[in-house]
């Protein structure tokens, strides 16, 4: 499979490597948009997060037992010269191009976080209608099932 992710979790590409389980790896992004930004990724090949099924659930909680301590961990690390860790992170996940996901293997961005460094999403909040509240209750919970 040519997957770039899982080229790194095999050993065939190298990464700046922070941490490995027998679940997870995390490593710093190649890309980074802050300075510390890094991915958790599982070891096993996932597309995306809406395939994850009851088999996974031992990866999704390694991946969510590691992401405070990383976070922690980036936060405090991530300042530049100057500046003190970093006062916010943002924990990040895609899925499908429409979300921006270019890697087809699942992965958590954290991404540490500075006052005005402009970074962010646009976020057009609109209102919550009770009509279309009660549409959404019913289509969403008969969907996710037991
Ligand atoms: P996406 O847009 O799919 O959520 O994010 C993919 C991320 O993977 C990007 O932030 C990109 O910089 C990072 N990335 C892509 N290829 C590599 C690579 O070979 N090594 C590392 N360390 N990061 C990569
Ligand atoms: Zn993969």
């Amino acid at each position: 499979m040519d997957c770039i992710f899982c080229k790194i979790v095999e050993g065939q590409i190298p990464c700046h490597k922070l941490y490995e389980d027998e679940h997870v790896l995390a490593f710093l992004d190649i890309g980074p948009v802050s300075r510390g930004h890094c991915l958790i990724i599982p070891k096993k090949h996932v597309a995306r997060l809406d395939e994850f099924g009851e088999a996974e659930r031992p990866i999704g909680t390694a991946v969510m037992a590691l992401a405070p301590r990383l976070g922690r961990a980036v936060a405090a690390a991530a300042g530049a010269p100057g500046v003190p860790g970093a006062p916010g992170w943002n924990l990040l996940q895609n899925n499908g191009r429409e979300s921006g996901q270019v890697v087809d293997h699942v992965h958590f961005h954290i991404i540490p976080r500075q006052e005005g460094d402009g970074l962010g999403f646009r976020w057009p909040a609109g209102s919550l209608g009770a009509d279309d509240a009660a549409v959404l209750i019913e289509a969403i919970t008969g969907e996710l099932g037991e």
